[in-house]
């Protein structure tokens, strides 16, 4: 027992038709500012991993989607001093909009086997293998 809080954020690999996947850096002031990680956030109250994945997919990128194309693939686990977060990762090839960084972030697409030259946080970095050997 660590008597750490647990926090539960979802994930997405946003994948467009050449097989890239959408990063987000986050933006100056945010807590691992400059890292770049799978656009997500974290799950409410009452809310399902996928209807929170649904709402921040909208909030932050203004892509629509809908549960059933949102395809479970892993799950990182990672202690940070405040607290231990679980995030779930889900796949999703079908989506409406273009992304834009609604909330000021900066966005990229980014095969997955070249993601390692990206910074992101310790939570997110182990799910780079799962996304290289699905796409
Ligand atoms: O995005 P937000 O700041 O609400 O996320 C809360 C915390 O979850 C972050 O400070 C970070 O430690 C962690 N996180 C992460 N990887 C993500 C999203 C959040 O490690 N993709």
């Amino acid at each position: 027992m660590t008597g750490k809080k647990m926090l539960l954020v979802v994930a997405c690999a946003l994948v467009d038709a050449d097989g890239r996947v959408l990063l987000s850096q986050r933006p100056k002031g945010k807590k691992l500012a400059g890292l770049w990680e799978f656009p997500g956030g974290k799950v409410e109250p009452g809310e399902t991993p996928e209807a929170a994945l649904i709402r921040e997919l909208m909030e932050e990128l203004g892509v629509a989607t809908k549960t059933d194309c949102l395809a479970p693939l892993t799950f990182a686990s990672h202690s940070y001093d405040e607290f231990h977060l679980l995030m779930p990762l889900f796949v999703c090839r079908r989506f409406e909009g273009s992304a834009r960084g609604l909330e000021g972030q900066v966005l990229k697409w980014v095969r997955p086997r070249d993601m390692r030259t990206y910074p992101m946080p310790p939570a997110d970095e182990p799910l780079i293998p799962y996304l290289i050997d699905l796409l």
